[in-house]
């Protein structure tokens, strides 16, 4: 395995690639943000400030502001709010996986800034069928959530007839597949391959054990492009336009509208300021993603912090080794919200192992490691057949390069 020799991510890792002097495409892309004059980011604030004049409303919402109740979200408030004083309409989708802190991050918004919030809650009993389904489908559980963030204030878009949306932090921004003079829009296409990993509604309703059917979807469908073109709904990002820093971000918003990090410190991860609108995300929803890739949030949270010099890599390289691989508590709350037994669930999850990670030996799991030491990471729950279907998928990749 790869990794890159600036941050901390392996070369398995979706849409980042390593370049041949060891250096990833989001470190290439952050560093030629860091070398970016201020002048750069007047001449964006600029265009921000020429784009919204297109789009101010004197009698109705100026635009959409997707919230889930973050630091990013009181952050695009604030700017939309306070510094260009515009009117929002706030739309949150909300998964019912609330952190308490999130809940009351989430409430509070509204109130901080005087203005109108909706939000979208589907049907508990819908959610909980979708996490077993996802999870069994595709390996995520929080597959709803992903689809939900990125479809409801598309949706709203539409019905209410305001045509910006104003989004946060632009999505490829770990990946640096777009330099710092692409000004790109959210897109259907990025929508679908990426947030939604490829997955529509419609492919959880054919031949279901969970019994969904499409009325269970209203949440999910995404508007038609005759309706989008009707409105002339487009999606642009802040951070396309300011300079963005989660956790410059998070210490701002603390200290101006008492926004709350998570008191409890999460397991596998160091940061208590990032995702508390979803219990899940940086537990067991993440937990799966190093099942399968063999790294997780703390990599990601470390590679950023890396990047904005926050911290060095030897302190980022420690942090991955205490957090990365920890089955964390909230597993247990999980199987409990979903009715599964933690059998099913490892005999599940084992089947989405990349073969590109981890080696079978002796019935444990092992992978190597970024600080250059092969581990062990627990039971293999495959049967015998699986195990050397792995195998034959691990033989074939091998000499395949990474
Ligand atoms: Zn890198």
């Amino acid at each position: 395995m790869k990794y890159c020799k600036e941050c901390l991510y392996p070369s398995v890792s979706v849409l980042l690639n390593i370049h041949d002097d060891g250096i990833c495409s989001g470190c290439r892309s952050h560093k030629s943000f860091l070398k970016s004059p201020d002048e750069f980011w007047k001449k964006r604030e600029k265009k921000f400030q020429e784009l919204l004049n297109e789009y101010k409303n004197e009698s109705y919402y100026d635009c959409i502001v997707p919230v889930s109740g973050g630091k990013d979200s009181y952050y695009q408030t604030h700017v939309i709010c306070k510094k260009y004083n515009l009117k929002p309409l706030l739309i949150t989708y909300d998964g019912n996986n609330w952190l308490p802190e999130g809940e009351y991050n989430r409430n509070q918004l509204k109130n901080k800034f005087d203005i109108d919030h909706i939000m979208w809650s589907p049907s508990v009993d819908v959610l909980k069928k979708l996490n077993r389904l996802a999870f069994r489908k595709i390996g995520d559980m929080n597959w709803h959530d992903h689809c939900g963030i990125v479809t409801v204030p598309i949706i709203m878009a539409v019905k209410f007839k305001i045509p910006l949306i104003i989004w946060g932090e632009t999505e490829w921004d770990i990946a640096g597949i777009y330099g710092p003079e692409d000004v790109v829009e959210f897109s259907n296409r990025s929508r679908h391959e990426n947030s939604l990993r490829g997955y529509e509604w419609y492919d959880f309703i054919k031949n279901n054990e969970e019994k969904l059917t499409e009325k269970d979807f209203a949440w999910a469908k995404y508007p038609s492009d005759e309706e989008i073109l009707s409105v002339g709904v487009r999606g642009i990002y802040i951070g396309n336009f300011f300079k963005w820093d989660g956790k410059r971000n998070a210490e701002l918003m603390k200290e101006k509208y008492d926004w709350r990090a998570s008191k409890k410190p999460f397991e596998r991860t160091y940061r208590n300021f990032s995702n508390l609108d979803n219990r899940y995300s940086n537990g067991v929803s993440d937990l799966l993603k190093f099942v399968k890739f063999g790294y997780g949030r703390c990599t990601d949270h470390a590679s950023k912090d890396i990047r904005n010099k926050h911290i060095n890599r030897d302190k980022g390289i420690e942090l991955v080794k205490k957090h990365d691989h920890v089955v964390s508590a909230d597993l247990e709350h999980w199987l409990e919200y979903v009715n599964m037994s933690k059998q099913s669930f490892w005999e599940t999850a084992d089947k989405f192992r990349d073969p590109r990670v981890w080696t079978i030996k002796n019935k444990q799991w092992y992978k190597d490691n970024i600080w250059g030491e092969e581990s062990a990471y627990g039971d293999v729950y495959l049967n015998d057949e699986q195990i050397n279907e792995f195998n034959e998928k691990k033989k074939k990749l091998h000499n395949r390069k990474i």
